[in-house]
């Protein structure tokens, strides 16, 4: 039974803590609520917004559709051998407490992604990825509920067309479709253990662990993420707002000349990727505040809401750090939030 409220206020669904109500809202626990939901004729015709965890949003106004939030539960093995077990999680399970869910095991692929914020739904779209893994590596299949005929459709791992976080569902189907669960595939034993960014590996060595396990890669990534991440129930924040830039190597090596110290990741396709918060500090925005929102002290990629800050003053202090690093280096960051 699916019931819509009016006027809901998104304030404690969204982890900037931002103000603004939903047109109307209603929660689906279960893909047979999807597919309710997507035969009610209001459903075709109004804007839509699948809302997770609200931890990767910005929102700048009322919206002006529905809003569905994402509460369908549940971690079912589907395959288990001595080597491997394949798992189909539900779309609105938390990212992290699938991560410990999986530590808990000893199953591994998913510990370098520990302390990602978000729903398992919500993991695919933008194909996360962090300290040199990414979903896109242990993923089998996305089962998505379509939003036009109700049906459920699945998507190969091939299908999924995942790039650097990117997949055809931030594309083609974006608005199309309802994520409802993925699936995939870890391993039990010969685990393929990714120590290789020097953030894990210091850390690592700071704990005093010789030979890391899924667990202790686990731990330091936790460890790495609390001392630069603020916590967004005690101070609202959405993570990372720009993404990580990728120039050319002509680029970059242009930059380099003029900035001996800028840092850059050489990957196979000529490409360098530059950490942004670099960026945003070298133009002085660390810890800089503009009433109730600012750039928070420690990570500069982090832009914070200090309380009752707006989405309006959230989106207007983002486009001033966007444009001075555009015009000290020439690069054009792109907001990794999405913006409503
Ligand atoms: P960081 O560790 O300072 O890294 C900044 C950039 O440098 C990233 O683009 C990262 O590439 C690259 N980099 C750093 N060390 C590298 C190495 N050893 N080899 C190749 N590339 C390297 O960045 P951060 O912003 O604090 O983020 C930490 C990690 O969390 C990163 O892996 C980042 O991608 C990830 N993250 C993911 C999401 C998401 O999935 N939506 C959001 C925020 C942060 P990679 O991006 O390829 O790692």
């Amino acid at each position: 039974m699916i019931r819509l409220q009016e006027k809901q206020s998104l304030r404690s669904l969204n982890t900037f803590g931002v103000d603004v109500k939903a047109k109307l809202f209603t929660t689906v626990s279960s893909v047979d609520d999807v597919a309710t939901f997507f035969k009610m004729p209001i459903s075709q015709q109004m804007p839509l917004l699948i809302l997770g965890s609200g931890s990767n949003i910005l929102f700048v106004k009322d919206f002006d559709g529905i809003v569905v939030k994402d509460e369908i539960k549940g971690i079912d093995v589907v395959k288990e051998s001595s080597e491997t077990v394949t798992l189909r999680v539900a779309a609105g399970e938390e990212w992290h407490e699938f991560v410990r869910y999986c530590v808990d095991r000893d199953y591994g692929g998913v510990e370098n992604l520990s302390l990602i914020p978000g729903t398992v739904g919500a993991a695919p779209i933008q194909n996360i990825g962090a300290y040199g893994v990414e979903l896109m590596e242990v993923i089998d299949e996305v089962s998505a509920v379509d939003r036009l005929s109700a049906d459920t459709r699945v998507f190969k791992r091939q299908d999924c067309r995942f790039g650097y976080r990117e997949s055809v569902f931030k594309h083609e189907l974006r608005e199309k479709l309802f994520i409802s669960s993925v699936t995939l595939t870890l391993t039990k034993k010969n685990h393929r253990l990714n120590t290789s960014y020097g953030a894990i590996h210091d850390t690592l060595k700071q704990m005093n662990v010789t030979s890391p396990t899924i667990r202790s890669i686990s731990d330091a990534v936790i460890a790495i993420r609390q001392s630069k991440l603020p916590d967004p129930s005690k101070l609202g924040n959405a993570g990372s707002f720009f993404k990580n830039p990728v120039v050319g190597e002509k680029e970059y090596t242009t930059l380099k000349q003029s900035f001996p110290a800028i840092p850059g990741y050489f990957s196979e396709n000529q490409s360098v990727k530059v950490p942004a918060a670099w960026l945003i500090e070298q133009c002085g925005w660390k810890g800089k505040r503009n009433g109730d929102v600012g750039v928070h002290h420690q990570q500069a990629l982090v832009i914070v809401n200090y309380g009752n800050g707006t989405g309006e003053s959230i989106y207007a202090l983002a486009m001033e750090v966007k444009s001075s690093v555009q015009s000290k280096f020439g690069i054009s960051l792109t907001p990794e939030v999405n913006i409503v």
